[in-house]
């Protein structure tokens, strides 16, 4: 008997059960009761989860949109991260929305459910603090290092370097890096004289009030990038429990 059945049923018991002793119709009741619980959850959980698919898939298309501006970007400027460089992973203090990792923690809950779990775990441990979980530092070699999500990584690590915002006089500036200045400081020059006219240059505020239009809650508040990987990784984990109880 599935758990709709019996929570659509659940309240004409008494006819049924009229004979049944007062005691052993406790039990029973207690029984059921968990199941109409589970079920209710189970109804609501369902109209949710197909709610969060679609902002995930909204999320993505974002991305794609992302990737291209930025890649046209850097072919019109030639500025570039230096190879194998993860500097900017490496900080501690990257603020990003808990929507931008959902397709993430969607993707990892889904192949993976017990990494998402270990990874939860160390989170918990490290209390929302430090760099990237998901960032792997080259022993032993400065600022080299990589993304072990890359093709999943959030909307701060798609734009970061190669995107711009405005500063307290309503110009355009430049939200770039320290090394990839350094690197190309002729193309650099280039774009900080021509912004706006010569560049099209992706718009960060633009980006984040399009991920704030997915989703107003999720995607307008800023935490550390810990926090937000775990709160994505724990709404994600919620939703495999209820998929799996079904
Ligand atoms: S998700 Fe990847 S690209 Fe983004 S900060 Fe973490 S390590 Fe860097």
């Amino acid at each position: 008997m599935n758990c709709s059945y019996i929570f659509f049923n659940a309240y004409t018991i008494p006819k049924p059960f009229a004979s049944v002793k007062q005691n052993q119709l406790l039990n029973i009741l207690e029984i059921l009761d968990e199941h109409v619980i589970l079920t209710i959850l189970k109804i609501e959980d369902e109209k949710v989860r197909q709610m969060i698919q679609k902002k995930i898939a909204a999320v993505r298309r974002l991305f794609w949109k992302i990737d291209h501006a930025c890649a046209l970007f850097k072919l019109q400027s030639g500025l570039n991260c230096p190879v194998g460089c993860g500097e900017c992973c490496s900080k501690s203090d990257i603020e990003a929305t808990i929507l931008e990792f959902l397709p993430l923690a969607d993707d990892l809950s889904r192949r993976h459910p017990g990494m998402a779990e270990a990874l939860l775990k160390q989170l918990e441990q490290r209390d929302g603090t430090g760099p990237c979980i998901f960032y792997q530092a080259e022993v032993g070699s400065g600022s080299a290092g990589s993304c072990l999500e890359y093709s999943q990584r959030g909307m701060i690590c798609r734009l970061f370097g190669f995107s711009a915002r405005s500063n307290k006089y309503g110009q355009k500036e430049i939200l770039t890096c320290r090394r990839i200045k350094t690197l190309h400081p002729d193309c650099y020059a280039t774009v900080a004289e021509n912004m706006g006219s010569r560049f099209s240059i992706p718009y960060m505020p633009y980006y984040q009030e399009e991920l704030q239009n997915i989703d107003f809650v999720l995607g307008g508040g800023l935490y550390p990038i810990n926090q937000a990987i775990q709160s994505a990784l724990e709404m994600m984990s919620l939703h495999r429990f209820f998929r799996l109880a079904s």
